[in-house]
């Protein structure tokens, strides 16, 4: 994934090519290098934000803004609602409304995975945070985990339609690639952790690139 600071292209190179994706493997990082994963962090963020803004706005609703995007390394991250965060992980916490994340974990994805890794879980997690924010409810847990992807899929692709971002070479498969690395091992629908397997997080990450956050 490529930031556009000026010129926006359009790009929607990504629907057509996730819609005939098959192969998963991971590619090589952002090959231009002008993107450091503290840049490709924040213009996640920033990005993923703007978008729903807009998208609260144009339903009549307000978006409420997390109240904190929080670093953390190791087991040195916050608390949400008395759990104690854990290492390689990111998450949203309702109680608080901040997104946190193990920096370490991530930028070791960014680097052996390429960006799409942050593009992919960043918005995923601000999925979760627009869930809480439209009172969301779901009997499983691994629902409200394939919408986060179904979000995160949507978000991206309206963001390269709009051209706030482009995509690079690869990046399709390193999304894939990273939906992969993250599904479940076994189709457990009725496991409280449970996120989806491989092909269902693929299909429902492919069905927002498709159809919008519109279609989650
Ligand atoms: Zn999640």
């Amino acid at each position: 994934m490529k930031l556009v600071r000026l010129s926006p292209v359009l790009v929607c190179a990504l629907a057509l090519v996730l819609a005939a994706c098959g192969l998963v493997r991971p590619a090589p990082m952002n090959s231009s290098g002008a993107d450091t994963f503290d840049d490709d962090v924040n213009a996640a963020r920033q990005l993923t934000e703007a978008f729903w803004k807009q998208q609260f706005n144009a339903s009549g609703q307000t978006y409420r803004p997390i109240s904190d995007f929080v670093a953390y390394s190791g087991t040195s991250g916050p608390s949400c609602g008395g759990q104690p965060s854990v290492p390689n992980n990111a998450f949203y916490c309702p109680v608080g409304h901040f997104i946190a994340y193990d920096r370490d974990w991530m930028e070791m994805l960014w680097n052996d995975m390429g960006d799409g890794s942050v593009y992919l879980i960043i918005p995923h997690e601000f999925g979760h945070s627009v869930q809480a924010q439209l009172q969301s409810s779901f009997q499983l847990n691994v629902q409200a985990e394939l919408q986060a992807d179904c979000y995160a899929g949507g978000t991206l692709s309206a963001l390269v339609k709009a051209g706030a971002l482009t995509v690079e070479p690869g990046d399709d498969d390193e999304l894939f690639a990273n939906l992969e690395a993250a599904g479940d091992p076994t189709d457990d629908w009725l496991n409280p952790s449970a996120h989806g397997t491989a092909a269902q997080r693929q299909q429902s990450f492919a069905n927002g690139v498709d159809g919008g956050v519109g279609a989650c």
